[in-house]
């Protein structure tokens, strides 16, 4: 890979400790999560902006750390912004708009931090001596990760709990990466990575590497660019901290190179039965405890100990942002009558977002004339058992 002209370095984001890029895991003296930093002086919104026939996330590597000649990618991000006229009325409010993340090149919004973290894997002088690449996954990540550490043909591992989806589970093995399903929840994937790889790995785990985080802020500078302006609220699916605290620092990004003035709303939506980061905002803690009896259909947020909750916490405290959480129900509802209406392969996921929006209507939270953004955070098409078992409960 290339750097690009204002990327600066890493620094960590605990103890502050700067480094170059050949550490692209946690912070050697503290073990903290790093992150790409810029000098944001020598860019102008121009140079994010213009980016003349460029689609997709890499047309912004004006704020990346790596240049889009030297990315591997498969045109993530450019995914669209759907008008949701029938919501305006639902809703109250001035516009409504559905961002589209299923349209990614495996139906995920997290092909775009995937894609800056294998564009860095690339970069080492032997990536072969790294073998293999390893993630815990809820499954969409760990489907993401094979496809893209396909096009480098790296031996990878996914460890994926048992209730993953079977298209997660069929799509990784498809993508020519290896898979193993271990008995019990996210947690025990997790801790099973450690556990059964016998040799050291290198590591894709969200907040491990430097980017997949960053990554996740592109879906900021879309908004920005497709509307011309900042959405007022947007609400955001949340599980392990990956996307709040991404798209969080992609607003400010734009505060910081002067194309806006101020960050909208950054709303995180958790399911009731697992909402580690907004008992966290409740309560007023600097990070989230594990909520101990997860239990949310939706396996996608059912992510109790989130690696990114206190960068989460963090970025919502920055930014005035809120946490809301919601009844599974309501989610496959909201999903479900999307579907219907909008055109959308609403995942059940993303069906959090809407519910979350439901909510702030009936606590009467909506002024009336903001524009609002729904992150559909993954495809339909990935979990249709589950959007179809909630119609089941209705007769259907
Ligand atoms: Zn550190």
């Amino acid at each position: 890979m290339e750097l690009t002209p204002a990327v600066a370095g890493l620094v960590c984001t605990d103890c502050g400790s700067e480094f170059g890029f050949d550490i692209d895991q946690r912070c050697p003296d503290c073990e903290g999560t790093l992150e790409p930093t810029y000098e944001y002086d020598t860019v102008a919104p121009g140079d994010l902006f213009d980016a003349g026939p460029e689609t997709g996330q890499w047309q912004f590597d004006a704020l990346l750390p790596f240049t889009s000649d030297s990315a591997i990618t498969a045109a993530e991000g450019s995914t669209p912004l759907v008008a949701a006229d029938r919501l305006v009325d639902e809703l109250g409010v001035g516009e409504v708009y559905i961002k589209d993340e299923g349209r990614n090149p495996t139906g995920t919004v997290y092909d775009r931090g995937m894609s800056l973290a294998v564009t860095a894997l690339s970069g080492h002088a032997d990536p072969d001596s790294i073998e293999p690449v390893a993630l815990a996954s809820t499954g969409n990540s760990g489907q993401s990760a094979a496809a893209y550490l396909g096009r480098l043909g790296l031996r990878s591992y996914a460890f994926v709990p048992s209730r993953t989806a079977f298209s997660n589970k069929a799509m990784i093995n498809v993508h020519g990466g290896q898979m193993r399903v271990v008995g019990g929840r996210y947690p025990d994937a997790a801790a099973a990575v450690d556990d059964q790889l016998a040799t050291d790995y290198y590591s894709l785990q969200e907040f491990t590497t430097p980017y997949r985080h960053e990554g996740a802020k592109t879906v900021a500078f879309e908004l920005y660019a497709d509307l011309g302006e900042l959405p007022d609220v947007v609400f955001v699916p949340t599980s392990t901290g990956e996307l709040v605290a991404g798209i969080a620092k992609g607003f400010e990004e734009l505060v910081e190179i002067g194309a806006v003035e101020s960050t909208p709303t950054v709303v995180a939506v958790q399911p009731t039965s697992c909402s580690p980061i907004a008992a966290a905002v409740e309560r007023g803690l600097d990070a989230p405890e594990p909520w101990a009896h997860p239990d949310t259909i939706i396996g996608e947020l059912e992510v109790p100990d989130p690696a990114g909750g206190a960068q989460a916490v963090a970025a919502l405290d920055r930014l005035d942002g809120e946490a809301v959480t919601v009844d599974d129900s309501d989610s496959l509802e909201s999903a479900t009558r999307i579907a219907q209406h909008e055109i959308i392969e609403m995942g059940a996921a993303g069906g959090a977002a809407a519910a979350g929006a439901w909510n702030w209507h009936e606590a009467g939270a909506f002024t009336g004339d903001e524009t609002v953004v729904l992150l559909n955070t993954d495809s339909g098409v990935k979990s249709p058992d589950v959007l179809r078992s909630h119609l089941m409960g209705q007769g259907v």
